[in-house]
């Protein structure tokens, strides 16, 4: 049985999206993984273990609040890997 945790694609994809705009981040790849397993441990994850598992947390996945918090979660992450990062 595989789960799959859909919190995983949405702070990947937001992080990408807020790195652009803080370009004075470090791009290792250790400070990356870094800011997104810290936003992840912040957040409820979001499992699908079905095929109508899957459909449901595809429409999670767009929804604004799941969004709005993922947000925060990695803004959060983003400070915390800046002021000490690990690499
Ligand atoms: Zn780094």
């Amino acid at each position: 049985m595989s789960l799959k945790n859909y919190m995983e694609e949405v702070v990947v994809e937001i992080f990408q999206e807020v790195r652009g705009m803080h370009t004075d981040f470090c791009n290792c790849e250790k400070c990356n993984r870094d800011v997104i397993a810290y936003a992840l441990s912040k957040l409820k994850g979001r499992y699908a273990a079905s095929l109508e598992g899957e459909v449901m947390a595809r429409v999670e996945q767009s929804d604004r609040q799941v969004r709005a918090d993922a947000l925060l979660a990695v803004m959060e992450a983003l400070e915390t890997v800046s002021k000490n990062p690990r690499h």
